[in-house]
């Protein structure tokens, strides 16, 4: 018989699964049983519709049999099956899905994230098995076929005999090693174990033959094995159990179970709710960000379940876009079971959960920044960009909802902070929430344009992200404290005295600073004497709207408009080299110029800013020190 490839991205998935990435190996089982479930889950629906189909649930369950002699684990089903093009396809590659689009061989060799990413559940048998081997027969086919692997040398399908409809995947389990014990999974307790565990919530039973010592009949002390089979999980899916019965773990186990991340979850939280609209939800705060999160391939949602039956995979409408991180399911009875997709957008019900929901997660964030900081702040620096997003879109619907959520660096206490804390600690003379933009925080820190206010003593937030300055034009002012850039042009805190003197110093330097301009050209709007620079020379500040920074990220945009700040080169009168200025201007025109694009240079490149001719400046510089 001919032995087929597998796809080579199967292949390298399978050589992880082999030398095993996972640490529990016993998970194999949960992959198993969820396929199974699954595939149970098929003809069900196909019900909903077919009328020639009826679910009788009596007949549909999942049985997991032993053989310890034979290291034989079967995992039987009486699901849907599979044809043989579709065993061909669905096992022999992995995530058909597509999802799978691993970028290079590096993110593979730390592969671990990517696995618990995606389901390659089926794989994850190699972990215990040499062999593999999948019997199904599909709905309403009479042939059966048998798929077989032994792993990385490929597969082969053949035909072959199976009576009723459904798939029995048998697993040769391995030899132990000196490092692996391969034989619990052949026994019966630890097996039991294993599905309570994980599978428990699983809708259909799962059966197993279980062997216990009873008296024999008719005789006090003589006892005999017997074998019975009993379903092993309570099929009373978790979210609605009482949470007084259930443990951290077993949410973590939930979150695992249902693939919703690799992660251990931060935060989860379960609601029933016997109001206007009854449900029950379990949703989580991941701790990590998925790989696909900033790509347009991710998609938010919760699963949806109408009275335990999954009628969506991930119901958008449950969530705003800013908490789209938000993973979970929502189960409710009071929406319909074939509800169509466009009906939904438009249900009562549902608009009511979301709704719930959203306030849900809103408190469960809040009361996480209130009682577990540290924990905040690792939500945050996944997520905060998502929040700040939020604030922004919409044209600022949501600010007043996140605005307490955010959270900035703060040059004072050297970490982030929130908008609330900084104004509670704000000097009564102090009239502007301070901030400064820059790529990182270390390169803020450096800024000319900050000293001034870091002088006075003033908190400055560090904002580094693209989205920041945005967000806040958006909130614009914090309980009545508005917001001031460190680079704008009225500070807020120059005393009169220091007013008149700039005005009077402006009046007295006009032709030097017109001179400068003009030799600047466009490139400015204006040359001016700074009021915020103490130990520096120069400065590049702007008028109006458009910061220096906004104009970056504006810019970097796919379809930029051009969009310019009205950019100010500021002076610092107090510093030596402005009497160089002073003297060029006086004896020698040509130098004013020299000097004038000297010092706008530096000024782009404290800014982090290109110089638009580094030839010519590295010339100037050479002409200086010649
Ligand atoms: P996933 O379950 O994430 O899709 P798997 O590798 O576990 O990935 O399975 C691949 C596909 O094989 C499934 O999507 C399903 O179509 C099919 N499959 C696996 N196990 C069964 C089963 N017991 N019965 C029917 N189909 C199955």
């Amino acid at each position: 018989m001919e032995t087929k490839q597998f796809k080579a991205e199967s292949k390298r998935i399978l050589d992880m699964m082999i030398h095993s990435i996972y640490t529990h190996h016993e998970i194999f089982l949960r992959e198993l049983i969820s396929n199974a479930s699954d595939a149970i889950d098929k003809i069900y629906y196909k019900a909903l519709t077919d009328e020639s189909l009826t679910f009788d649930k009596d007949n549909y369950y999942i049985k997991v049999t032993a053989d310890k002699e034979k290291r034989i684990l079967k995992i039987c089903d009486t699901g849907i099956g599979m044809s043989r093009e579709e065993l061909e396809n669905n096992l022999g590659t992995i995530a058909k899905s597509g999802s799978l689009a691993f970028k290079n061989e590096n993110e593979l060799k730390d592969g671990y994230d990517i696995i618990g990413q995606f389901g390659v559940g089926f794989y994850s048998a190699f972990m215990v098995a040499d062999t593999v081997t999948v019997i199904s027969k599909a709905l309403g086919s009479d042939e059966a076929y048998k798929w077989e692997s032994k792993g990385a040398d490929g597969y082969t399908i053949s035909h072959c005999e199976k009576d009723a409809v459904g798939t029995d995947i048998i697993l040769t389990i391995k030899e132990n090693t000196e490092d692996e014990n391969y034989d619990e999974f052949l026994e019966e307790y630890r097996l039991k174990d294993i599905i309570k565990k994980y599978s428990d919530f699983i809708r259909y039973p799962i059966k197993m033959d279980v062997t216990s010592s009873k008296l024999k009949e008719g005789s006090e002390n003589e006892y005999e094995e017997i074998v019975e089979e009993k379903v092993i999980n309570s099929m009373v899916p978790i979210w609605r159990k009482n949470k007084k019965e259930l443990t951290q773990q077993d949410y973590d186990n939930f979150y695992a179970e249902k693939r919703y991340g690799f992660d251990k979850p931060l935060k989860s939280v379960h609601i029933s709710v016997d109001g206007a609209v009854r449900y029950n939800a379990i949703l989580y705060i991941p701790e990590k960000i998925p790989f696909d999160y900033y790509s347009p391939e991710f998609e938010k949602g919760l699963e949806l379940y109408s009275s335990g039956v999954l009628i969506m995979n991930k119901c958008a409408d449950l969530l705003p876009d800013y908490f789209s991180f938000v993973k979970g399911m929502v189960d409710s009875e009071d929406l319909s079971l074939n509800i169509s997709r466009e009906m939904l957008q438009h249900d009562r019900q549902l608009k009511l959960i979301a709704k719930n929901i959203n306030k849900k997660i809103k408190s469960e964030l809040q009361s996480l920044l209130k009682n577990e900081r540290e924990k905040y702040v690792e939500f945050y620096n996944s997520f905060g960009r998502q929040l700040k997003f939020g604030v922004y879109s919409d044209f600022g619907t949501h600010k007043e909802e996140l605005q307490d959520l955010l959270m900035f660096y703060s040059s004072i206490e050297k970490k982030l902070v929130t908008l609330e804390e900084y104004v509670s600690r704000m000097p009564e003379d102090q009239k502007y929430i301070y901030y400064a933009v820059g790529e990182t925080n270390e390169r803020i820190e450096k800024l000319p344009q900050t000293e001034l206010v870091a002088d006075k003593g003033y908190e400055i937030l560090y904002f580094t992200d693209d989205i920041d300055e945005f967000a806040i034009k958006m909130i614009m002012s914090y309980q009545e404290k508005e917001f001031k850039s460190v680079s704008s042009g009225d500070l807020g805190i120059e005393a009169e005295e220091t007013g008149k003197e700039t005005a009077a110093e402006e009046a007295e330097n006009k032709d030097l600073f017109e001179a400068m301009k003009a030799a600047l050209g466009d490139k400015v709007k204006a040359v001016r004497v700074s009021k915020r620079l103490k130990s520096h020379p120069v400065c590049l500040t702007s008028d109006g709207e458009v910061s220096i920074e906004m104009e970056k990220v504006l810019n970097a945009m796919p379809n930029n408009q051009n969009v310019k700040a009205d950019k100010v080169l500021e002076i610092n009168v107090q510093h030596e080299v402005f009497q160089s200025l002073k003297a060029a201007f006086a004896n020698d025109k040509e130098k004013l110029e020299l000097y004038t694009s000297l010092l706008y240079n530096q000024a782009l490149l404290i800014e982090g800013l290109p110089i638009e001719d580094p030839v010519e400046f590295t010339n100037n510089i050479c002409k200086v020190m010649a």
